[in-house]
């Protein structure tokens, strides 16, 4: 039998799109539109028309190169980028994103300056701090940069966002949301505005929304990794009705030999400058699989196989391969979390096997990353 494609990351789109159409139907029916964030996936354009096809009108990501590469693809979508600019990048911003979240006014006034030499109108969402601690405007400020703002040619005011659980691991609670509902009412009475995004957050405020009575003026919301992995992520827990393993890597065995479990020699440091100790289990079968620190998140990685993982370097992962008789050619199966993803999705050096792409686009099989 003809051997596949080793490491390789099995996406299967069909589960994804499951994840999107049931996530686009909850927060819908609250009246919250749903933005995919597809940076976690590296912007893989077999996803991002999966995630159109699923209803999906709106695509973020945090680099504007993401953005360009699916603007060029003609896809179906307006385009959020979700990180504040550089101001190195303010002509590209304006060309490929139809919108970007910003805490700085001098960004806000180049993107101005360049939307008036484009003839082009660029939304701008401001993103509050909160207290998570990574990027927005202190509550404070709000109003008086607002009002720099308005006036600015070229720029549309579209709205407030904020942003959780991502630097200070700070919880969207009910009041920590109702503040910010509080804080954009307030805003919307002062200055006479209708604000079309008021986006409260990422895949971090599914418990807040499942258990609020009341959203307050929150009617955006920005998920990566509740769609792609099934998870809320304040505490990982699976969202009931999702899939979990949309993503799976396989990678292919290349030594399989019984030897101790304890390294024999004089010890110093290994590759990565770390001092490691491990426990004597005597003589095991130990088995490396193809792929390593320089191609995946290893900490991210659950074996779905039983095996145990012992450790890894650049380009091996060594393994107690337990009672599994792994063999040169066996392929062992792991399930990932959001990081060990992110890196496989980005990482050249590992294919990408798209699974149960729509019949229409067989051209979306089996290819690999740019
Ligand atoms: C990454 C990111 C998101 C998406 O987060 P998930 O936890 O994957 O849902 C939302 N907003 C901003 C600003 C981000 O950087």
């Amino acid at each position: 039998m003809m051997k596949e494609i080793a490491p390789r990351v099995e996406i299967d789109l069909r589960k994804i799109k499951h994840n999107a159409q049931v996530l686009k139907k909850l927060y819908g029916e609250k009246g919250i539109q749903i933005t995919g964030v597809v940076k976690g996936v590296g912007a893989s354009l077999e996803i991002a028309k999966t995630l159109i096809e699923s209803g999906i009108t709106s695509l973020a990501d945090t680099k504007i190169v993401n953005l360009k590469r699916m603007r060029m693809a003609q896809l179906n979508a307006t385009f959020m980028l979700i990180r504040t600019p550089a101001l190195s990048e303010i002509e590209q911003v304006v060309q490929f994103a139809d919108m970007s979240m910003n805490t700085e006014i001098e960004v806000i006034r180049a993107l101005s300056a360049e939307a008036v030499k484009q003839h082009k109108v660029h939304s701008v969402i401001l993103m509050v701090e909160m207290g998570d601690l990574r990027e927005g405007i202190m509550p404070e400020d709000v109003p008086d940069f607002i009002r720099q703002v308005l006036p600015l040619p070229g720029i549309r005011m579209a709205g407030l966002g904020t942003n959780f659980a991502c630097f200070g691991g700070i919880i969207p609670t009910e009041q920590k949301m109702k503040e910010f509902s509080d804080l954009v009412k307030t805003i919307q009475k002062q200055f006479s505005l209708l604000l079309p995004y008021v986006s409260g957050g990422n895949s971090a405020n599914y418990q807040w929304f499942k258990n609020t009575k009341d959203v307050g003026m929150m009617n955006h919301i920005r998920l990566g990794e509740s769609i792609f992995l099934g998870r809320e992520t304040v505490h990982g827990s699976p969202i009931p009705g999702l899939y979990q393993d949309a993503f799976c890597l396989v990678a292919e065995v290349i030594e399989s030999k019984w030897k101790p479990s304890v390294p024999f020699g004089d010890r110093g440091r290994n590759a990565f400058g770390e001092t490691v100790s491990f426990k004597d289990r005597g003589m095991i079968r130990r088995a490396i699989v193809g792929i390593g620190r320089q191609d995946v998140l290893v900490s991210g990685l659950t074996p779905v196989t039983p095996v145990e993982i012992l450790g890894s370097s650049s380009d091996h992962i060594i393994l107690d391969a337990k009672s599994s008789s792994l063999r040169p050619g066996d392929e062992v199966r792991f399930s990932l979390n959001y990081g060990a993803m992110l890196s496989v999705m980005t990482s050249p050096y590992v294919y990408k096997k798209y699974l149960h792409a729509s019949e229409k686009d067989d051209s979306s099989v089996n290819r690999t990353s740019a």
